[in-house]
């Protein structure tokens, strides 16, 4: 039954000062330890897939089983196509039932970016379906000056321009963020997510979660970030587990369970991270 949309997820979050967790889940076992991990902190989680996992899964067989999963939780659960980067991503993600997308044409020219990002908009709204796009280019880690150079960083008032030409549901924004591993410590920019913050009542994402001091990552729920993308340590953390269970168990189920004794841990450990204001569901 709580399979619902992301935006309800975000603004539920907004109204309670937290941040949902959005997790990059891949298979069948990482979308149930989220989920298990959502039940036990009692709050709403996101299932989150990269489009290029249609490589190696179809998009529809990886939607049908969040989904289901997501119908049968005790939580709200959202269900969310990350990072497509074309119009024509996100019309082969809709159809394979995707409530929630991201449209990100972060590397485009501002209006090009908003172009698009209306046309996505007003698409997918019809179909129901709710749309984050990014304004302000989060790039990898691994480059000191995708986190660190401010002139890549969201402006405010190119922000409020932003929503009011596209409509979009949530917006990501760079703050000092990226993806990946960080070569060095980021130092995310409070004072200009505040305010962004001020400027818009859209609620804000925040991708690169993963190697973010944790104290910093708390600060930005405080002052606007209502979800976060958690990517390359949920990967790290699935891929040690499961190889460490593999070699101690028989069987592939029964390493699956134990592997999910190591992660389900550290996801409640990130949903604790992103809950200051310590909110539960009934
Ligand atoms: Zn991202």
């Amino acid at each position: 039954m709580p399979l619902v949309p992301v935006k309800d997820i975000l603004k539920c979050a907004d109204e309670n000062q937290f941040a949902a967790a959005a997790f990059d889940v891949f298979n069948f076992e990482s979308i149930s330890w989220v989920v298990k991990a959502a039940e036990i902190e009692k709050v709403p989680v996101i299932l989150m897939f990269y489009p290029d996992m249609k490589t190696f899964i179809p998009l529809s067989t990886l939607a049908a089983i969040a989904n289901d999963v997501a119908r049968n939780a005790a939580v709200p659960v959202g269900v969310h196509l990350d990072h497509s980067r074309t119009f024509h991503d996100v019309m082969l993600g809709i159809p394979a039932g995707f409530q929630s997308i991201m449209f990100d044409g972060s590397a485009r020219p501002f209006e090009e970016n908003a172009a698009i990002t209306r046309q996505v908009v007003e698409s997918a709204h019809i179909m129901g379906v709710d749309v984050e796009a990014e304004l302000g280019l989060v790039g990898s880690g691994s480059r000191k000056e995708d986190f660190m150079d401010d002139s890549l960083y969201t402006d405010p008032a190119f922000a409020k321009k932003f929503v009011e030409e596209t409509n979009v549901d949530s917006l990501a924004v760079a703050i000092g963020n990226s993806h990946g591993h960080y070569v060095c410590e980021p130092h995310l920019d409070i004072k200009r997510l505040d305010e962004i913050n001020r400027t818009i009542s859209t609620p804000l994402v925040l991708h690169g979660g993963s190697g973010i001091p944790p104290e910093q990552v708390t600060e930005s729920v405080k002052y606007g970030i209502n979800k976060v993308n958690i990517g390359t340590e949920f990967f790290a953390k699935t891929k040690a587990a499961g190889a460490q269970a593999l070699a101690e168990e028989n069987s592939w189920l029964g390493a699956m369970n134990k592997a999910g004794e190591e992660v389900i841990p550290f996801v409640r450990s990130r949903l604790q991270w992103l809950n200051p204001t310590e909110f539960r569901l009934p």
